[in-house]
């Protein structure tokens, strides 16, 4: 079958290969999670780090990367309990975006009471968190499969 530019789509998948290698994949960030460790990468061209990492620098858009693990500390910047979870997710949980210490903010969850979340409201922002471990659910009828996500818990 022809894809792209009247090319096989191996050959793209060839292309595409050789156009971006990835230093840390989506399976090796999901792994190393589960091993309790937030991986990002640091750029060697501007010194910016990126997480959850992506083909090319979030900064500068280099792709000359190298793997590396974060501290896992950071401060909650905003949050928001579920308490009607989606299918295949069990509710009531608190998904929150922590910045991290080295600069990315990495979407995650707070192991944390809702009601005292609901109860501290604003007060949780700024908050010092830490990554405690890395989850694993399974996955349902929309996605494609086991769903990893960093667990914070504060400081
Ligand atoms: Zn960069």
């Amino acid at each position: 079958m022809k894809g792209m530019a009247g090319l096989e789509l191996e050959e793209i998948e060839k292309e595409m290969a050789a156009a971006f290698k990835y230093v840390l994949t989506a399976e090796d960030y999901k792994n190393a999670l589960l091993e309790n460790k937030l991986m990002g990468l640091k750029c060697d061209d501007c010194g910016a780090i990126t997480c959850p990492p992506m083909a090319v620098c979030q900064k500068c858009g280099s792709k000359n990367l190298k793997s590396i693990e974060l501290s896992g500390k950071g401060e909650i910047m905003t949050f928001t309990t579920i308490t009607v979870p989606p299918q295949g997710f069990e509710g009531p949980y608190i998904c929150c975006l922590v910045k991290t210490v080295e600069g990315p903010w990495v979407p995650g969850r707070l192991n944390y009471g809702v009601d005292e979340a609901q109860n501290d409201g604003m007060s949780l922002v700024g908050r010092k968190v830490v990554l405690e471990k890395g989850v694993a659910i399974p996955g349902d009828d929309f996605t494609v499969g086991e769903h990893v996500f960093p667990l914070f818990k504060l400081e």
